[in-house]
């Protein structure tokens, strides 16, 4: 069913829907076109409406051949939408669902397009805020390229800062996809360019990988992993790629390289990388005890009934309160408190889940736990014996003296369990 929207464009058909709203396909006065439809809530939110309308030159100036364009902003009674120019395509999480991992040189060559979305947009002294792969399209029309990448285009510039209205950002809250925030926005720092590079660096290793390098399990623990763990060489990949991802992914927003700089390097890499197979790697296992151990706080149920530890996340949470829950399983942003820093400090384990090559056991495996429980129970039945003995002789020893004693003092000497 079309439905106008102002008086220059009909929307005809849902094309997809996302966190912010539903996207449709268009008419307007120049021909086809893609309209963002924002949710009721948003569009009833006077605040946003007003930045809606503040951001409008800085949101429709931006053009680059791997940007989206958002051709015009229309308010219209109840109805906000961003017209934007349409992608015959997909959406990169789509294709990544679809072959869980690329090949190297169509990995770089994607990422590359966006690199220079990026460095335009910088130039211009915008953040996008929330490069993850649903923001962005391959134009499945466009010339076939490196890898037989199609081009790559970013979408949702300045969404998030629409949405991240002052009233729900103050100080207190991040906005963003956990997978994929920077550490300096977990430790509260304005978002600035090198936030993007940080998750443009996240988007690279999750293409080759099949998984993000800080994700799995509750947001909070996510966040925990950007500011505190190292990421683990992926196996197989290719020493300069690698050193490129880790100095985009360092925690030191200066140390990361420029969109410019990163594009140029990432295509210098392409014709070594041309005819690689994908990367031959077994994603860690999330284990529910695992995940409850580490962040008891994650505990409730999901809404199909599963503990919310046990659920396989990808920062699968709405960034807009109020997300309908059908959309959890692409909304990918989170609004939610800033750690505090002893928060942060707890627990960290000073490495990322390390990535394993295909066919060696996963460090939380049946096989790997059954060996760690064995040595747990050996550990366990030496200290016990120990215990007896110590706890025997301290009885001896005391009895008749203090009857308290013997507990007490065995107690401090036995932390050991099986
Ligand atoms: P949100 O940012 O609100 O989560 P998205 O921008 O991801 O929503 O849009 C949801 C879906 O709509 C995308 O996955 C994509 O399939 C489709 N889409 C978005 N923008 C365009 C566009 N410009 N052209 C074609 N399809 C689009």
């Amino acid at each position: 069913m079309a439905r106008k929207i102002g008086s220059r464009y009909t929307a005809n058909q849902i094309l997809g829907r996302g966190s912010a709203g539903t996207v449709w396909l268009g008419d307007g006065p120049e021909g086809p076109v893609a309209v963002k439809l924002l949710r009721e809530d948003l569009a009833s939110d006077q605040e946003l409406v007003g930045r809606f309308v503040q951001e409008r030159t800085a949101l429709l100036g931006l053009e680059h051949p791997h940007i989206v364009s958002v051709r015009d902003l229309v308010v219209d009674g109840n109805d906000l939408a961003l017209v934007m120019d349409l992608v015959r395509g997909t959406d990169l999480r789509t294709r990544l669902e679809r072959e869980r991992r690329l090949a190297p040189e169509a990995a770089v060559a994607i990422v590359a397009d966006v690199a220079d979305a990026l460095a335009a947009a910088h130039a211009a002294g915008v953040v996008h805020r929330d490069v993850k792969p649903e923001n962005v399209l391959l134009d499945m029309q466009g010339p076939l390229g490196p890898g037989g990448a199609h081009p790559a285009l970013l979408t949702d510039f300045g969404v998030a800062k629409l949405i991240d209205t002052p009233r729900r950002s103050r100080a207190t809250k991040i906005i963003g996809t956990p997978d994929y925030l920077a550490p300096e926005i977990v430790e509260g720092l304005p978002p600035r360019a090198a936030v993007d590079i940080y998750a443009l660096a996240t988007v690279l290793y999750e293409l080759l990988a099949g998984f993000t390098p800080f994700g799995g399990g509750h947001p909070g623990a996510v966040l925990r992993r950007h500011v505190t763990e190292t990421v683990v060489p992926l196996p197989g990949i290719p020493d300069e790629l690698w050193q490129l991802i880790v100095q985009c992914l360092a925690k030191a927003p200066a140390s990361r390289l420029r969109a410019s700089e990163l594009g140029s390097r990432l295509r210098e890499l392409l014709p070594m990388l041309a005819g690689m197979p994908p990367l031959d790697v077994d994603e860690p296992d999330v284990e529910p005890a695992e995940e409850a151990e580490e962040e008891p706080s994650a505990g409730g149920p999901a809404p199909g009934g599963q503990p919310q530890a046990a659920v396989r996340r990808r920062g699968a949470v709405p960034l807009v309160p109020g997300a309908r829950p059908t959309d959890a399983n692409r909304d990918t942003h989170t609004s939610m408190r800033v750690p505090a820093p002893d928060e942060l400090a707890g627990g960290a384990r000073g490495t990322a889940r390390a990535p394993r090559a295909a066919g060696s056991p996963r460090p939380g495996s049946a096989r790997n736990r059954a060996v760690a429980r064995r040595r747990r129970i050996a550990l366990g039945v030496t200290a016990a014996a120990l215990v007896a003995a110590l706890g025997a002789g301290t009885w001896l020893a005391t009895s008749g003296d203090d009857a308290d004693a013997t507990p007490r003092d065995t107690e401090n000497s036995a932390p050991v369990t099986p």
